[in-house]
């Protein structure tokens, strides 16, 4: 990345930090989640409020690192107003350019996340960052496949129990 464009990301994320969008909580909310990273001491709540499929409001609060608050401030911006599917989409993209899948990381639908690209080179700092779709995911009782850990309570209905992946069991 050139550096020109690494402190221009930079500036983003302080200028994120510094002056979070949404931070508050949802009067009347609809759904909301609580995340944590012990690892960097990260604690957050997202709140937001459906509409039908569409996200109509949304915040969070909390406390944590920069790149964390950075990016719930980002993410909230990005997802509000949209439908609950193209805000889950937005969760995979941003998930893919963190996790280093090529070509993610150009996607210019995810606007200022973008800036949080760099962080994906500290692998310790990942965590922080995907934090804030996490807790999306989490309040829209959304799943992604792998590296989410699942919740088993919002699945108990299908009855088709496969394998019975064993909660709090990693391989890695
Ligand atoms: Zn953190």
């Amino acid at each position: 990345m050139e550096a020109s464009l690494t402190s221009l990301y930079q500036e983003l994320i302080l200028e994120h930090y510094r002056n979070p969008r949404n931070k508050g909580e949802v009067t009347d909310h609809t759904a909301e989640a609580h995340v944590s990273n012990p690892v960097c001491g990260d604690e957050i709540t997202v709140q937001l409020r459906l509409d039908g499929n569409q996200i109509v409001e949304i915040a969070f609060d909390g406390q944590g690192c920069s790149i964390s608050q950075a990016s719930m401030s980002m993410m909230t911006v990005m997802v509000k107003s949209r439908e609950r599917d193209e805000a889950i989409n937005l969760a995979d993209l941003f998930t893919d350019m963190m996790q280093g899948v090529e070509g993610a990381s150009v996607d210019e639908s995810l606007g200022d996340l973008r800036a949080l690209q760099g962080v994906s080179k500290f692998p310790v700092r990942i965590r922080c960052a995907l934090l804030a779709f996490d807790a999306l995911r989490e309040a829209l009782g959304a799943k992604r496949g792998a590296g989410l850990k699942a919740d088993p309570e919002a699945d108990a209905s299908g009855g088709a129990a496969h394998d019975d992946a064993s909660q709090g069991e990693t391989t890695h």
